[in-house]
């Protein structure tokens, strides 16, 4: 049986100072996550999809195919599930704070630099009402990246967007460093992200 498990971090809880504080981080991983991690499992085995052979961003990219009273539940849990996990693999204490190669090209073609990519990826988080995510996808279908937010946990695989970069809007993730002042954790973000992963999941999904 397929049980999903927390992920390690690659990072100390500490290591994101100032710009993300430890206490938060702690609390974020260790029950937030976790509480991802166990209602996903949970809604696997009630279908009884926990031996399901794929892994949940292929679920989610085909939620149809999971009986429907159990839809909701899955896009909640399994996308916090996911979200989360690409969260922190985006995160990294040494970030190099531009991204490079082919993705700053990209990033120049769609976005014409990366401070007007910057400037539209805060627009959007900061429009976010409520609890959601800002993200920069891959959209496979035209070969190209775009910039999309979704509410609560819904994950970009429920639209067949591939998540390359996603920022966590929830409350849960700056409140007690940043209380009301979004804008300053969203400001504070560009300076711990690990743009090698961004652009080794982009280089991989990119022909
Ligand atoms: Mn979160």
């Amino acid at each position: 049986m397929v049980k999903y498990l927390l992920p390690k971090l690659s990072f100390e809880y500490d290591s994101l100072e100032p710009f993300i504080d430890k206490q938060t981080m702690i609390i974020h991983h260790q029950k937030h996550h976790q509480t991802y991690v166990d209602g996903l499992n949970r809604c696997l085995e009630k279908f009884g999809g926990s031996g399901h052979p794929q892994y949940i961003s292929s679920i989610l990219s085909d939620l149809k195919s999971v009986p429907s009273e159990f839809q909701n539940e899955l896009n909640f849990f399994g996308g916090g599930y996911e979200n989360h996990r690409l969260f922190w693999d985006t995160l990294s204490p040494d970030s190099k704070s531009i991204p490079e190669g082919k993705l700053s090209d990209a990033i120049d073609v769609y976005f014409q630099n990366f401070q007007n990519f910057k400037s539209i990826f805060t627009v959007n988080s900061l429009g976010i009402q409520g609890s959601g995510w800002c993200w920069l996808v891959f959209n496979s279908t035209y070969n190209r990246i775009e910039i999309m937010t979704t509410e609560n946990q819904t994950s970009p695989w429920i639209f067949q967007k591939i998540p390359l970069l996603g920022l966590d809007l929830w409350e849960h993730a700056y409140y007690l460093k940043y209380q009301n002042k979004k804008a300053e954790y969203i400001e504070n973000w560009w300076n711990v992200i690990n743009w090698e992963y961004v652009e080794n999941r982009f280089s991989e999904l990119s022909q």
